[in-house]
């Protein structure tokens, strides 16, 4: 890592060095080495947080899922170890937790999104206890296969919160590699998905094909159920409904909490209504500031919040920077890809690809709502090398080869 210029001045400042900060970082001094680019980032660590649900379902090992955030930070990059604070657009300068203040000529901000655990009365108390678990943290994702392991019979409650959240499919691929593990092993189980939203994915064409998933395992669907307390010693979990307040007992609880825009964000200028940053869906510019971009899970955009859509944002990002700077750039638009690879059970995932307004654009010439054990493999070990050794360096390895199917809409 180097610092051409003064700590407090960079060309380029990317605040978050996650999926969506590394990527542009990288894929930035790719094109031009001698570009001034600093990372603002708090975390020694890196996650690979795709991975957090096969770590849930005994797939793979939480240590795979981390590595040293100083292996992949771009070597010409400054990295400045600390977390932003506050914005000031109309001065081209954030501050920083250390109260010193860092200037830019073009900022992109991938702060990625907040977890709100204290949303849910009492589940701070008691997650990692009592049979209260989440994948949504890379210190508890081990303790939900810890829970799946010596679960023997009894109430598995599955929980989903308001949408927008991290990866949409998450809350249920827990479920379904749990479910799938009681059932290898003859464990009787009622298991219950209690989602806030009215269906079990936001593309209806999906949706259908994973109601059959889970008709085939038996699980009981509880629609317009968001969770809001837990008491852990007593295992009960509140849920409210339009008709009011509905207790369960349970004898494992996996949650999903509530997601939203850090709080750094929600109280700046960049922000919107909702608290997101507030960026072109196309283009990732910021609707009021043009030297400021945002990409990955802290923006407004209606993706699918995912490491995928970060693969398809960060060469928009990266061409439109160059273009700005002066150095070319193809003018490349976001279309709005995401994925989601759905793990119905241990050994086949349902790839789910879709673009913005839910259009279907399958990567492969396959039904894609079929679950594949050749998907798996792809979720197990090709994904998560892609991640770390092509879209972290900022490659794009290739333009979208996918193809609209319209013939799946309904
Ligand atoms: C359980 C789970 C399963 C998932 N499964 C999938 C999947 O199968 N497929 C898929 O594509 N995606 C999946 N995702 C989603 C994916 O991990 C995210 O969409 C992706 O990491 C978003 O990248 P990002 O850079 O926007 O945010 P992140 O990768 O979260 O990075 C944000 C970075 O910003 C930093 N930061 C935070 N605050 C500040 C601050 N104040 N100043 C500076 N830096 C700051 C953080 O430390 C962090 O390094 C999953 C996520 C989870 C939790």
């Amino acid at each position: 890592m180097s610092s051409q210029t003064s700590p407090g001045h960079h060309v380029v400042v990317i605040v978050g060095g996650g999926a969506a900060g590394l990527s542009v970082a990288a894929g930035l001094l790719r094109a031009h080495a001698d570009l001034d680019v600093a990372v603002i980032e708090p975390s020694d660590d890196h996650y690979y947080q795709p991975g957090w649900t096969l770590v849930g379902g005994g797939a793979m090992s939480a240590e795979q899922t981390r590595h040293p955030e100083q292996d992949h930070m771009p070597e010409k990059a400054t990295w400045i170890k600390d977390a932003v604070t506050s914005f000031e657009p109309a001065h081209n300068q954030v501050t920083l937790g250390s109260g010193k203040a860092v200037e830019y000529k073009y900022l992109v901000v991938a702060a990625g999104l907040q977890l709100d655990w204290d949303s849910i009365a009492g589940l701070s108390d008691t997650l990692g206890a009592n049979g209260v678990t989440s994948n949504y943290r890379f210190d508890l994702a081990p303790y939900t296969w810890q829970l799946t392991q010596a679960f023997s019979g009894g109430n598995a409650l599955f929980t989903q919160p308001p949408m927008p959240i991290k990866c949409a499919g998450a809350p249920q691929k827990a479920m379904y590699l749990s479910a799938d593990h009681w059932r290898r092993k003859g464990i009787s189980a009622n298991v219950h998905f209690y989602n806030q939203g009215a269906a079990m994915f936001g593309v209806p064409a999906y949706a259908k094909a994973l109601d059959k998933v889970v008709a085939d395992y038996g699980i009981n669907t509880h629609f317009g159920h968001n969770l809001v307390a837990v008491d852990g010693p007593a295992k009960t979990a509140i849920f409210e409904t339009a008709d009011g307040k509905t207790e369960r007992s349970f004898d494992m609880l996996h949650v999903v909490p509530g997601q939203s825009a850090p709080d750094f964000i929600k109280r700046s200028p960049l922000s919107g209504d909702a608290g997101w940053v507030t960026v072109d869906k196309h283009s990732l510019r910021h609707t009021d500031y043009p030297n400021i971009y945002g990409l990955g899970d802290c923006t407004n955009t209606p993706n699918a919040k995912t490491a995928a859509a970060v693969r398809r944002q960060f060469p928009v990002v990266v061409s439109a920077l160059l273009h700005d700077l002066g150095h070319g750039g193809d003018g490349e638009l976001y279309d709005g890809y995401g994925a989601c690879p759905l793990t119905t059970e241990n050994g086949k995932v349902m790839l789910a690809e879709f673009r913005y307004d839910g259009e279907i654009v399958p990567s492969f010439p396959l039904d894609p709502r079929v679950p594949r054990a050749v998907y798996w493999h792809m979720k197990r070990s090709l994904f998560p090398w892609l991640y770390w050794n092509v879209i972290l360096n900022g490659k794009d390895w290739k333009k979208p080869t996918y193809k609209p199917r319209p013939d799946l809409l309904s």
